[in-house]
């Protein structure tokens, strides 16, 4: 067995021993991500949307849902599918167009661990390395030796039909003799052992780095060192070459390190359902009819100083049936539904956007794959309900949850039509173990408290 192996060996039997003994929690933070990577036996799926912020408008957006329209290098396409990846994982599909996009696109992406955030660097490392280069082309940093070695058995799996790429691990126990030059393209390493390859024994040249990764970016701003280690790494690096940041939390430390590391960079985190509820503030308006609930309507969008609003209705009819009152009444609101065109969608949601429209009125079918990222408040005209009229606590989910995005505060309110609304409305509240609080829109101390909210 080869010294790395060895060691690696008795890392993880010695944590096993720890988890047998209940004391997994005291287990630090990085031997915990790494038992989690070698006891997963594949991803980890979330319900929730991908949440992006966009620092530079013109940085590509889209998904991909297969790895064939990622034009990969057939090599690596063969090499992805034998590891039994069918298609992008849920921050792949966001993540990946990003990566591999040309220019190339700084990325700081946040989901928690087992969500596929390995393999979308990974593949585009790979992707970016040119291999008839014999330099190395690509830094990877991961805050322990055994972290590394895990992203090195990724890519070698990974490049299996790509024979040229090789990979060099800068970690503790690799030596190399004073003045020899790496032939390897991609450097995985730890952050003080990389620096001094690079800086005192220039064993390879920053110039020629196109892609500096920083994987496990929480544990590293708890490790001290680190952040200065890969601070000083990047600043010698190309101010062209591209930046990759990833993280399985979202704290303001690790967004302080993120955007001194990758600035200008899309952002795109993928919350868990828990985390989605927790900036928004939830109410309901007890009403007797549609009219009653435009009323309601007009004396929130009247009373209290709103950003954007999007306004969800069950059915087609009642929407254009909102568009129009509010339209008529001198409202500037702009109407998304089912049968606009993808080209006459794309304008709705970038003139809402960009600001252009307050008010986002749309049905069921458009409350999925809409990213707006200002949004501070939603209405549910009408509650979320399947055919069978039980609540649909999903659709709300993610009916709200764009609101309250990227640590904002936001606001959802629900407007109820009659006693069986609300029983639908305290079932809701219920599922998501979140309190859902009465609102009187005429009451004036009750529409304050909504503004500071
Ligand atoms: P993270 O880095 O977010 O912890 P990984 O990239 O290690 O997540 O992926 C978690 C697990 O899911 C691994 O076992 C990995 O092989 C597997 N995996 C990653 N991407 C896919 C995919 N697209 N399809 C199926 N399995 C995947």
């Amino acid at each position: 067995m080869c010294p790395i192996a060895m060691e690696y060996n008795t890392v993880y039997s010695s944590s096993r021993k720890s988890l047998n003994n209940n004391e997994e929690w005291d287990l630090p933070a990085a031997e915990k991500s790494l038992l989690q990577k070698i006891v997963r036996t594949g991803l980890v799926t979330s319900k929730h949307d991908i949440e992006i912020q966009r620092r530079d408008p013109n940085s590509p957006l889209y998904s991909v849902k297969s790895f064939e329209l990622l034009k990969l290098h057939p090599s690596l396409l063969k090499g992805v599918y034998e590891m039994g990846y069918n298609a992008p994982s849920k921050i792949q599909e966001t993540a990946l167009p990003l990566l591999l996009a040309n220019p190339p696109q700084n990325l700081i992406a946040q989901s928690q661990s087992g969500t596929g955030k390995t393999a979308a660097f990974v593949l585009a490392m790979l992707s970016r390395v040119d291999p008839d280069n014999q330099h190395p082309q690509v830094i990877c940093l991961s805050p322990t030796y055994e972290l590394a070695i895990q992203t090195g058995e990724v890519a070698a799996k990974m490049s299996t039909y790509c024979p040229n790429i090789r990979l060099r691990y800068a970690v503790r126990g690799e030596e190399i003799k004073r003045g020899s030059k790496l032939t390897e393209q991609i450097v995985v390493g730890t952050p003080g052992k990389v620096l001094d390859w690079v800086t005192k024994y220039k064993f390879f040249d920053p110039a020629q780095i196109k892609v500096f990764v920083l994987d496990e970016a929480d544990i590293m701003v708890d490790t001290q060192g680190h952040q200065d280690q890969s601070f000083r790494i990047r600043k010698i690096l190309p101010k062209t070459c591209q930046m990759m940041f990833f993280s399985a939390t979202y704290t303001d430390d690790v967004m302080r390190f993120a955007n001194a590391i990758a600035p200008m960079s899309v952002i795109i985190r993928l919350r868990r359902e828990e985390e989605t509820l927790e900036n928004i503030r939830q109410y309901y308006v007890i009403c007797n009819s549609k009219e009653d609930k435009y009323n309601a309507l007009v004396n929130i969008y009247g009373g209290v100083t709103i950003g954007q609003a999007m306004i969800f209705c069950q059915t087609k009819k009642m929407a254009l049936w909102l568009a129009k009152q509010m339209t008529d009444q001198g409202h500037a609101v702009t109407l998304l539904t089912g049968e606009l065109t993808v080209q006459e969608r794309i304008v709705v949601l970038d003139d809402f956007r960009e600001g252009k429209q307050k008010v986002l009125i749309t049905t069921n079918v458009m409350s999925r794959g809409i990213d707006i990222e200002q949004v501070t408040i939603v209405i549910n005209f009408d509650l979320p309900m399947n055919v069978d009229r039980e609540p649909d606590y999903d659709t709300y989910l993610h009916r709200i949850g764009r609101t309250g995005r990227f640590g904002k505060r936001g606001i959802a309110i629900n407007l109820l039509n009659g006693g069986n609304d609300l029983i639908i409305m305290k079932r809701i509240e219920a599922h998501f173990s979140k309190p859902i609080v009465c609102l009187n829109t005429e009451n004036v101390d009750d529409m304050e408290k909504l503004g500071a909210d």
